[in-house]
């Protein structure tokens, strides 16, 4: 299962939420490494599902499938990107693989310099993907804090992440040894074992008893002895 990873490899936040115009919204504004314009990359893989071109190139992208959330919420995201200056290699339906650069930042729409506004939302697209929320401005329907839904990796470098904690992958180095860790559970496991053996006894009774050693020769003392076998037969010594 897909981890939304942050959708740039630069985290430069210049606008935090519930703040300024993103007040009663959930959007940050991420503006990468510089002033320049730093392409956008796909959190999950995704479908687009809106684009709307008359305010400010807003893309909205559905995971194909649901995915884990940092805070540990497992369920479909649909995310908003908006700014990008050109959108024409999109369109409704295309299919984003996750850390694919799909968008841009750009100025496009109300924007005070190359940045791509970001809102997360939890579950599929619904309705007409925003609503106008108490400040007027569009927002995304099931809007969602960025860090209860993007994580980081090692590739992400952090110059401003305006206190918000977001979760790091953790690069998985094969410590755990389970089998390790098994191992010598079994053994302690005395009860089970003892479990096992009793109905085997059972099951062993009538033929143990067949086979049970019965005295045949008491050896009065110690040398060579030689004994006729026949096929099948066989042979108990007891000390
Ligand atoms: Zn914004």
């Amino acid at each position: 299962m897909e981890k939304p990873l942050y959708p740039s490899k630069v985290m430069r936040i210049t606008q935090g939420y519930n703040e300024g115009s993103h007040q009663d919204s959930f959007a940050i504004d991420e503006a990468g490494k510089d002033t320049s314009i730093s392409p956008i990359y796909a959190p999950f893989t995704g479908i687009i599902k809106k684009i709307y071109q008359n305010d400010a190139n807003e893309v909205w992208l559905e995971s194909v499938d649901k995915v884990q959330y940092p805070d540990g919420t497992i369920d479909y995201m649909t995310i908003l990107f908006a700014h990008a200056n050109d959108v024409s290699n999109l369109f409704v339906g295309k299919k984003i693989i996750q850390n694919e650069v799909f968008y841009s930042e750009g100025t496009k729409g109300e924007a005070n310099g190359n940045h791509c506004h970001i809102e997360c939302a939890q579950g599929k697209f619904t309705g007409s993907g925003w609503f106008k929320n108490n400040l007027g401005n569009w927002s995304i329907n099931n809007g969602k804090k960025p860090e209860d839904c993007l994580w980081i990796n090692d590739e992400i470098t952090i110059l401003n992440n305006y206190n918000y904690n977001f979760k790091k992958i953790e690069v998985e180095v094969l410590e755990e040894e389970p089998p390790k860790e098994e191992t010598p559970k079994e053994p302690k496991e005395e009860p089970p074992a003892e479990i096992t053996t009793a109905p085997q006894e059972k099951d062993d009774e009538k033929p143990f008893e067949e086979t049970k050693p019965q005295l045949i020769f008491t050896c009065p003392k110690t040398d060579l002895y030689g004994i006729y076998l026949k096929k099948d037969e066989q042979l108990f010594l007891k000390k």
